[in-house]
């Protein structure tokens, strides 16, 4: 039995010494040629290896990130477990960065930074946080985790989801049906849903003209979700004043990209949130134990969903 590690060398180093100290009876390979095929159980990597089927005995599919659209679910033999990265360093990252975002928009950063470019010392219109409505589209880990984090400052809150979810202080909203009304009162929207065949290319200029006006956008969800013409057009029209992107289509964008000079647009290299590979390596060993205890694993994808 073994656990193949198939991610970067510097990592590697990190997990095989967790792995050494908390699993010390499952051999951790990070070169399969040290390894008879049959032995690996389990493996850690971004996406599926072509050659998967020659691991006969494979139990499970770790994700080295949080999202798990990089794999095509429907080439996973269905015996093998497929897990999402659930692990604190990539909810305190996620929970830092929309923060910075939502509080960027919310006090007009992009505006002062072009300002103060210019020599131009002046005080622009301020709203109170109550005065600025956050909603959140998405409410699994990610999502909750950024709604507990902005909750002190005041902003009224509310958010979106598959199915009914019930969160103190939160309006939540769920379905189809209910997306209108969600965005209708929605003043900054943040994107924390993961990319299916339902939520593919589901920032489109329908989805803009039902925000409230002048509203502003967060994406930190897969890039294939957001329409970039429609996006572009929605700024240019003033029909909405701002946007942080942080994940695109492709990436990384080619250099001509509007996004990159767009006056209203903060663009960051998908860098939001980033496994951390100690909590990492202590969220995997926790995992493996779990399944050893006939236990599913936490982030256990649901085929059916694809998420
Ligand atoms: P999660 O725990 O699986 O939560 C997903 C949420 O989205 C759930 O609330 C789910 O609804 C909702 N959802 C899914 N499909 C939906 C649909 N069709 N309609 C309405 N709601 C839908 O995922 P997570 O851990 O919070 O991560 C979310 C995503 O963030 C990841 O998939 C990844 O794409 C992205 N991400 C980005 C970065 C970055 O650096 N930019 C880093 C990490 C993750 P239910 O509650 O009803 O299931």
């Amino acid at each position: 039995m073994a656990f193949w590690f198939n991610s970067d060398r510097e990592r590697g180093r990190i997990f095989s010494e967790a792995f050494a100290r908390d699993l010390p009876d499952l051999p951790f390979i990070t070169d399969l040629t040290q390894v008879d095929p049959d032995e690996v159980r389990y493996v850690l990597t971004w996406t599926l290896p072509p050659d998967l089927d020659r691991f006969k005995n494979l139990e499970i599919v770790f994700s080295i990130g949080a999202g798990v659209d990089q794999f095509r679910i429907e080439t996973l033999p269905t015996e093998v477990k497929l897990v999402r990265m659930v692990e604190d360093g990539i909810v305190r990252m996620m929970q830092e960065y929309v923060t910075l975002a939502v509080l960027s928009l919310h006090r007009n950063l992009k505006a002062y930074l072009a300002q103060q470019s210019e020599g131009r010392w002046q005080a622009l219109p301020a709203r109170q946080a109550a005065d600025r409505r956050i909603g959140v589209l998405g409410l699994g880990m990610l999502g909750q985790a950024v709604i507990e984090r902005l909750t002190p400052f005041g902003f009224p809150l509310s958010g979106w989801s598959r199915s009914p979810r019930q969160i103190d202080g939160v309006r939540c909203h769920y379905g189809a049906e209910s997306l209108p009304s969600f965005l209708g009162e929605t003043d900054i929207l943040v994107c924390l849903l993961p990319l299916t065949g339902e939520t593919r290319g589901i920032l489109d200029a329908r989805l803009f003209a039902a925000l409230s006006p002048g509203a502003s956008l967060v994406h930190v969800g897969r890039g294939a979700q957001l329409d970039h013409d429609a996006l572009i057009d929605a700024l240019d029209r003033h029909q909405l004043s701002g946007a942080v992107i942080d994940v695109t289509e492709p990436e990384p964008l080619p250099p001509e990209h509007p996004f990159w000079r767009h006056p209203k647009i903060m663009l960051t290299p998908h860098i939001a949130s980033v496994t951390q590979p100690d909590t990492a390596a202590r969220a995997v060993i926790e995992n493996v134990k779990r399944h050893r205890a006939g236990l599913d694993p936490i982030g256990l994808v649901d085929r059916s969903r694809g998420y």
